[in-house]
């Protein structure tokens, strides 16, 4: 508790009495302390990648570059962190749009299936070089209200994980089953699962449950945070059922009317 007070003092100059005012700042410190918490990760996650192009560079510079086979060698691992580097800054941004106070989504019409089939196609590649296949199921209408490049966003990176967060010859299915009221979306894999205990937190920025094995993956740490967000931003339920070992499904339901009567 914050506590001020101040003192009553009557025309006479006598003290009647106090007036204490109690503040519960324990919801601003748990803020405070979230916000100095991603300020330390940002600041771990970019000196990583820097810090590797930084050496690499200053190797090259000190004679590694006459040597064809390093020069080559360190000129790829360049260009991999790079690459990290700008995923990383690029989902930060996208991160602190979407919680921005201006943000607002595109609303149109958008075919689920469609948006699907675009998104497989994007990641068949990655899932072949794993053995893995993505199955896509759809049943009924599943035209809703969404913002279709944010919506792909949260596709990329369910299946994304899918495929990142399961064995080589691991099976994905995207199911999708319009209904009267809703549409439901499925992402689900038999990949290695996530425990009970984790589950909550797996949506936190930067949270993983197996740090260096998501890092050597390549991930952010902010795909679900930023799944979290947009979920939300379409009035849509998100769940996830898993069961370590044999693979994890995630769900979206969205309202045909995410506004309620007025659209
Ligand atoms: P990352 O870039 O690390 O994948 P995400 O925010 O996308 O970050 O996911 C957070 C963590 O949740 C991951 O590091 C991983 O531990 C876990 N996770 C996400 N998706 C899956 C999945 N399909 N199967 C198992 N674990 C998952």
């Amino acid at each position: 508790f914050d506590v001020h007070g101040a003192p009553i003092v009557g025309n006479d100059g006598q003290l009647k009495g106090m007036v204490l005012v109690f503040h519960d700042i324990t919801e601003l410190k748990k803020l405070e302390q979230a916000r100095k918490d991603f300020v330390a990760n940002v600041s771990h996650e970019l000196k990583t990648p820097v810090t590797s192009l930084k050496g690499f560079t200053e190797t090259l510079l000190d004679g590694a570059m006459h040597d064809e086979a390093l020069r080559e060698k360190f000129l790829t691992i360049i260009a991999k962190e790079s690459v990290r580097l700008e995923e990383l800054i690029g989902d930060l941004l996208e991160l602190s749009r979407i919680e921005g106070e201006h943000f607002e989504l595109n609303w149109e019409e958008v075919n689920l299936q469609e948006l699907t089939s675009e998104v497989s196609l994007m990641l068949s590649e990655k899932a072949r070089a794993k053995k893995m296949e993505i199955h896509t199921k759809s049943e009924g209408d599943v035209t809703i209200p969404a913002d279709a490049s944010r919506l792909k966003q949260v596709m990329i990176n369910l299946i994304n994980n899918a495929i990142v967060y399961s064995p080589e010859g691991g099976e994905i299915f995207v199911r999708l089953k319009g209904q009267e009221e809703n549409v439901v979306m499925e992402v689900t894999d038999t990949g290695i699962g996530i425990s009970k205990k984790e589950i909550p937190r797996i949506f936190e920025r930067f949270y993983r449950v197996d740090r260096a094995r998501s890092r050597n993956s390549g991930g952010t740490g902010l795909g679900l945070a930023i799944v979290k967000h947009l979920a939300e931003a379409h009035h849509a339920k998100l769940s996830v059922d898993s069961k370590p070992g044999r693979g994890t499904t995630f769900r979206m339901v969205f309202l045909r009317k995410p506004f309620g009567d007025e659209k």
